[in-house]
């Protein structure tokens, strides 16, 4: 490798932006560009960091905000205009996503106080901080959730998607987060039982089913003893609460039992011990709760509910789990007027005001289902509610959100564009891994044009979000086989792309991981030091220890001239002081050579030609028309002269016109 770092001087001297090439460089070392790159924050570098596991300033196993702020110096080394942090209010889980109170911190992650000392300390390196915001659902645990179950006055009940009987409120269209669909696309009903609609104690059933259609349940609270079930096999009719109890008959087509019951759920009548279907006798709908001596005419089949003793049969919805259950806006074209929705974004105001810069949006297809017009229609009424309160705290141009619209393509997920100023552009990974695993290059740029061409159709000033992985995906050196300089390959290209770049956390270290043995193995602390010890407490000690005991440690990779982090920080540099490379048209450039990527970046008069070996052999070629003499940074074997360019294996060049 140093052999390869020297012909690269040799042969490549690089410029620099105060070099001699007139006025449309920028001057300065960096810092006047970067500067307006993030104000406009239209080609910033973002880094997307987990806080429970990105640094930990009290040793508690926990990363935390306060940590966050003792290495902006770093975040500030890898040309971050922006942070992404993962979710920081008071959760039921460590990553943050099921959320109980959007108007607090997390006490295990700081206080305001520290979240205030951030924005202002990173504000001060160009830096803005957004938070992770989840409005798909809170968490089961949430205030909200528990008043809105347990109570049926209570003012948060409209907050979730709530029902006794969530088939006929479907099939009627009552269902507003369905959106008039009449399946979810994800997600189920779940019982929100809290404990009070079951019964504990001695009950006497009495079963009247001279009507064979229509039988009767009359139940009563008795002190008589609790009797086992019938072995009579004669009988035909069960009480069932764990299991099916055969009733006992004592008259002509009447049958009791007398049973302890033990459950927070209630019972059902069957007249089959083992199968289920029309063989299962329950309340109707909206008459579950049993009144005690009256008798209770049952329905059978999906007809037939639980048959209770106290409050209402809630059942909610949830898209994702149990503990998650899904927010209700209500219908999607007044959705601004919804309880729901006034209160998140009492608690978006919050922060707006203290100074975030802006908003990641979890999940924002499954807010209404994979409706795209509902979503889209949401999704706009909410960045209009946030951006008049960031213009109202005096933000300067428009409020930053960008969502999370995980669509099958990009095809699907462009349309969000009208609701949003930007996506994650999950295809544009999914593309760059498959060309350098097919060692092919020559149509990538085409292909990242396409997308963009999709999402201009909705939105001239769209903010492409690029990436590779993210914290819910299999790491990026995983899937290139660990190979480095393929991920050498991948950083050069992310930070040469038009959009908006964001980096996750260890990608630039090269971590790898899997989600195969959990999520948390994706999400692996930063190891800062060589011998340091890493915050995993809050990963429960999911940590792959062999991969951080590797030399992969920040002081390691600072150390060495052929790291992985020192392409970030070449390139990152190069993004910020180079308007072209950071604002810059895309324009494909024929390939001269099937494994070479190659296109041209153009803004406000200046152009830089990008070039990219995706392949393992060395590329040499002819730049028809263009100059090699001005080169602002390489990664890899890379030689010029004379409008000639060699690419070694996997090798990048950027080349000022
Ligand atoms: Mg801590």
């Amino acid at each position: 490798m140093l052999v390869s770092a020297m012909l690269l001087l040799t042969a490549c001297p690089r410029v620099e932006p105060d070099g001699p090439d007139g006025p449309d460089v920028p001057s300065g070392p960096d810092d006047s560009w970067k500067q307006q790159a993030s104000t406009q924050k239209l080609s910033g570098i973002t880094y997307q960091l987990n806080v429970y596991s990105f640094a930990d300033s009290d040793g508690d196993g926990w990363g935390d905000i306060r940590g966050i702020t003792q290495h902006l110096d770093y975040l500030d080394s890898l040309g971050a205009t922006a942070l992404w942090l993962s979710p920081i209010h008071e959760a039921m889980s460590y990553h943050g996503y099921n959320v109980n109170d959007y108007y607090s911190v997390s006490s295990k992650l700081g206080t305001e106080a520290d979240l205030k000392d951030l924005i202002a300390k990173a504000k001060a390196k160009n830096i803005g901080i957004y938070l992770d915001f989840v409005l798909n659902h809170s968490g089961k645990d949430n205030e909200w959730f528990q008043s809105a179950v347990s109570d049926p006055a209570s003012p948060y009940r409209s907050y979730y998607v709530l029902s006794d009987n969530p088939s006929a409120d479907v099939a009627a269209g009552r269902i507003d987060n369905y959106a008039g669909a009449k399946t979810p696309g994800m997600g189920q009903w779940y019982s929100a039982s809290s404990g009070n609609i079951g019964y504990n104690g001695l009950l006497h059933f009495k079963l009247d089913a001279s009507n064979a259609s229509q039988p009767k349940l009359t139940v009563t609270q008795t002190t008589e003893a609790a009797q086992s079930g019938n072995t009579d096999t004669s009988v035909k009719w069960f009480i069932y609460e764990n299991n099916a109890i055969r009733m006992y008959k004592t008259g002509n087509n009447v049958f009791e039992i007398t049973l302890n019951i033990n459950n927070n759920w209630g019972v059902l009548v069957k007249d089959d011990a083992t199968q289920w279907g029309d063989h299962k006798w329950g309340a109707k709908a909206g008459d579950q709760v049993v009144t005690f001596g009256t008798p209770k005419t049952l329905v059978k089949g999906d007809a037939a509910n639980d048959i209770t003793f106290g409050g209402t049969s809630i059942q909610y919805f949830a898209s994702f789990d149990a503990s998650m259950p899904d927010l209700n806006y209500g219908p999607y074209a007044t959705a601004s007027e919804s309880a729901a929705f006034k209160d998140l974004a009492g608690a978006a105001d919050k922060w707006i005001k203290m100074g975030v810069a802006g908003l990641r949006l979890d999940a924002v297809i499954w807010i209404y289902q994979n409706q795209t017009d509902a979503n889209v229609s949401f999704l706009k009424q909410w960045y209009d509610r946030c951006n008049t309160t960031w213009k109202a705290s005096g933000g300067s141009g428009d409020f930053y959100m960008v969502g999370e619209a995980w669509c099958d393509n990009a095809e699907k997920m462009a349309p969000y564009y009208a609701g949003l100023p930007s996506n994650f552009n999950f295809y544009y990974w999914y593309t760059l891994k498959d060309r350098i695993s097919k060692n092919k290059g020559h149509d990538f740029a085409a292909t990242v044009n396409r997308f963009q061409n999709l999402f201009r159709g909705y939105r001239s000033d769209f903010i492409d979000a690029i990436k590779l992985t993210n914290h819910d995906e299999d790491r990026a050196a995983s899937d290139l086989g660990r190979d480095l300089a393929k991920e050498k390959l991948a950083a050069a290209v992310l930070l040469t792309s038009p959009g908006k770049p964001y980096i996750y956390q260890g990608e630039e270290l090269g971590y790898w991981g899997d989600k195969s043995k959990g999520d948390e193995y994706v999400r692996a602390p930063i190891k800062w030091t060589r011998s340091g010890s890493v915050p995993s407490t809050a990963l429960n000690g999911k940590v792959d220890n062999a991969m951080l005991s590797a030399d992969i440690s920040v002081e390691a990779q600072e150390q060495n001239q052929a790291s992985l982090l020192r392409v970030y920080r070449d390139f990152a540099k190069a993004r910020n002081s180079w308007k072209a490379l950071a604002k810059g048209q895309m324009e494909e450039m024929s390939s001269p050579n099937s494994s070479v990527a190659l296109w041209k970046m153009t803004y406000e008069g200046q152009t830089i030609v990008v070039a990219h070996n995706f392949g393992s052999n060395t590329a040499a070629f002819t730049l028809t028309g263009c100059t090699t003499d001005k080169m602002i940074v390489t990664n890899g074997v890379v030689t010029a002269s004379s409008g000639f360019l060699s690419l070694g294996p996997y090798a990048s060049a950027v080349i000022l016109q």
